[in-house]
């Protein structure tokens, strides 16, 4: 077995440190072993030692991963948040690296001054690491697309402590990176293409949802039409005996008029309630004050559908979900714009006929196994998953997130670059 060089900062259940570090965001954990590299260095020295145990595994960025695979109970965890630098490697063409343990509210209160913005997701706690391997669905994916859409290199520590670049030398890395990150190797920092982004206007919209769900159908027709500027996202919840869909809409750019006139088709229905469009900048959607350490504060079981877009039958599933005695938390997401630019095919992230994510949630005392039963009348309407808003991972979710080919090729990398399976080697939790 190797051993840890003494410079690694190491964090144990009998160190002071170790109860700010030893769970993520989800799930309360006690791993035996919490290594800190500061370097990719390190973590080849993190990942060599960890392979050579027969212990579980974790990866983590920022730990707000839902599935808590962060962290784990008697194994190692590799925690990449003294790796936080932001670097503007080149402002003409946008091109940024950021090291995976840096938070998305880091990231965009870094750029902001160089009048860029990385779209990320709509919480400045989620790390780099998990988000910009995964997808990365945010505040401004019609405009921008997903996150993994403008990765064009990483540096990857793979599971033998080997380090290597993923970029277009090396097709089938760069092409896991992006939506399946976690599956072939440690992410220590990423080369992204950053969005010129002066600033944002941002409005809420009420919108009175019928019996029918036609209001649904006829907001996701909107959206697809709009300008790609306009993005919107919101929660989907009962009213007295009523449903509203409210929704955050963020427009990128500083043409107040524009951001305006961008809604008036939405506006002039019936039953849509707004104020108007307020100048904003890009930091105070991911702010800083989205920063805190994760104490297992927030257990939940999340599980998605991504749709095409709504029609009545999928608006009155979604409905019948929301209704349901349960009480789920539901969250809806328009993208489509640029996320559809993207061919199935180049990413790990296939589903480029999305135009609307459902997610659903729910709180202690309810489960997984719950949830599955609350959300079953979505699945014949999904086009696939999102895999970072499942919270019990399984060959389902696996099969939902990775379809058909796109599956078969991260079984395939996975083995090549992971043979060991090491980092398959944290217990997932069960459905409860
Ligand atoms: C409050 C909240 C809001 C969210 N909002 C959005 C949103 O708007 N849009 C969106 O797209 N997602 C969103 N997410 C989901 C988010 O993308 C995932 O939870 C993501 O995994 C979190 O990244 P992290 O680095 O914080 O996770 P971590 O818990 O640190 O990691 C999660 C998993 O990712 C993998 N991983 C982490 N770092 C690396 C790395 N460096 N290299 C390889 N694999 C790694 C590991 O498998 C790890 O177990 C949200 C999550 C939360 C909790």
């Amino acid at each position: 077995m190797k051993t840890l060089p003494d410079s690694l900062k190491t964090v144990t259940p009998a160190d002071d440190g170790y109860r700010l570090l030893r769970s993520t965001y989800t799930t309360h954990h006690s791993p035996a072993q919490i290594l800190l590299p500061g370097s990719p260095t390190e973590v080849q020295h993190a990942m060599a030692y960890a392979a050579g145990t027969e212990l579980p595994v974790s990866i983590r960025s920022g730990g707000h991963g839902l599935a808590g695979t962060s962290s784990n109970d008697g194994g190692i965890v590799v925690d990449l948040s003294r790796m936080d630098t932001v670097t503007v490697l080149d402002r003409p063409s946008g091109l940024v690296r950021v090291d995976a343990g840096a938070r998305w509210a880091q990231v965009a209160s870094a750029l902001a001054p160089h009048g860029l913005a990385v779209s990320s997701g709509d919480h400045g706690g989620v790390g780099v690491g998990g988000l910009a391997t995964a997808g990365g669905i945010g505040w401004l994916v019609r405009q921008y697309g997903l996150t993994i859409d403008h990765v064009r290199a990483a540096t990857v520590v793979l599971p033998s402590g080997e380090l290597v670049r993923a970029d277009e030398a090396n097709p089938d890395l760069l092409w896991a990176v992006r939506g399946a990150g976690s599956y072939v190797g440690v992410v220590t920092d990423l080369d992204i293409e950053a969005m010129e982004l002066p600033g944002i206007q941002v409005g809420q919209v009420v919108i009175e949802v019928d019996r029918e769900g036609r209001a649904l159908v006829e907001w996701s027709r909107f959206l697809q039409a709009a300008p790609r500027e306009l993005t919107m996202s919101g929660v989907l919840a009962t009213s007295g005996g009523g449903l509203v869909l409210v929704l955050t809409a963020v427009f990128a750019g500083t043409d107040a008029r524009r951001a305006q006139a961008a809604l008036v088709p939405l506006l002039a229905r019936p039953r849509v309630h707004a104020g108007g469009m307020q100048a904003a900048r890009y930091t105070d959607l991911v702010p800083a004050g989205h920063l805190h350490a994760n104490l297992g504060q927030q257990p939940s079981a999340t599980t998605n559908a991504l749709l095409a877009a709504f029609t009545a039958d999928s608006a009155q599933a979604l409905i019948e979900l929301v209704r349901h005695p349960s009480g789920p938390f539901v969250q809806v997401r328009g993208i489509g714009g640029a996320a559809a630019d993207i061919a199935p095919d180049a990413t790990a992230f296939p589903h480029r006929d999305a135009e609307v994510l459902v997610t659903a949630t729910l709180f202690p005392p309810r489960g997984a196994r719950e949830l599955a039963a609350v959300t079953r009348p979505l699945w014949p309407h999904a086009v696939g998953a999102y895999r970072n808003f499942e919270s019990h991972p399984s060959e389902a979710t696996f099969a939902r997130a990775f379809p058909g080919a796109t599956g078969e090729r991260v079984h395939e990398l996975a083995h090549r670059y992971d043979p060991g399976g090491v980092l398959q080697r944290v217990a997932l939790r069960g459905a409860r």
